[in-house]
């Protein structure tokens, strides 16, 4: 069941008297059809996270042209080619080889693409993303600097599905000391785009701007649960 046009209108002004400024909001819409997006649109929402390219890419189809697309899943490097040509932001880059595919995407497309690099801070074996040893040495390694079409804006990291507060606080901050780290050793000067920290969801946001995530990705807060069983009716 889908929530009202003016539950979701009520539920999205909560959380943004809840956010602190700078803090930005992305609105997680997966699974859910472009009716509940439109509520949240006609609400003042421009950002929209998707994990799936073919139904982000559906809505795009649907949705005005002044929606902001933030792909969040994992990145399948067959797939840039379909959302190069209109999205906003890549959060979940994970390899090297997909910065690559991205920039030459891009470069296609003539443009550049925004993009976050995942960093596995997780204690759960299945999420994806760098390790921090990984992603410091493609960093240190230096080949990306040649990537014209791609602009590294930042991190994204998803915490573990625990009730363990300490924890979870813990893994964001290893998320910002290694941003911090990445900030003053690759991505220092005035010019750099380098500035965004993409941590938190519907259960843990709070947390991860506490330890000084600046954007969040608000799925069922927003959208009420996921029927796991829909995907938005366009398959
Ligand atoms: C689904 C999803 C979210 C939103 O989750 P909620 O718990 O519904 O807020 C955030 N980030 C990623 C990467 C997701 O896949």
């Amino acid at each position: 069941m889908e929530l009202e046009a003016k539950e979701i209108s009520a539920r999205l002004e909560r959380i943004r008297e809840e956010l602190p400024e700078g803090v930005t909001l992305v609105a997680v819409s997966k699974t859910h059809p472009v009716e509940s997006l439109m509520a949240a649109y006609n609400a003042g929402q421009r950002i929209f996270g998707e994990n799936k390219v073919q139904e982000m890419t559906f809505k795009h189809s649907q949705m005005p042209s002044d929606v902001q697309w933030h792909f969040i899943g994992h990145v399948q490097r067959n797939k840039i080619k379909t959302m190069a040509p209109y999205v906003a932001l890549i959060q979940g880059i994970g390899s090297y080889e997909a910065l690559e595919e991205t920039d030459r995407q891009a470069a296609k497309c003539g443009r550049t693409i925004s993009c976050l690099l995942q960093l596995h801070i997780a204690t759960e074996e299945t999420k994806f993303g760098f390790s921090f040893e990984e992603c410091r040495s493609m960093l240190e390694e230096g080949r990306w600097r040649s990537l014209e079409h791609i602009s590294i804006d930042g991190v994204m990291g998803m915490a573990s599905f625990t009730d363990n507060t300490e924890q979870v606080l813990h893994e964001f901050g290893t998320l910002k000391a290694f941003f911090d780290e990445a900030k003053e050793r690759w991505f220092a000067g005035s010019s750099s785009s380098f500035r965004t920290i993409s941590a938190g969801m519907s259960d843990d946001h709070m947390l991860a701007i506490q330890a000084g995530s600046n954007m969040v990705r608000i799925g069922s807060d927003i959208f009420g649960h996921r029927d796991h069983g829909n995907t938005a009716g366009n398959q």
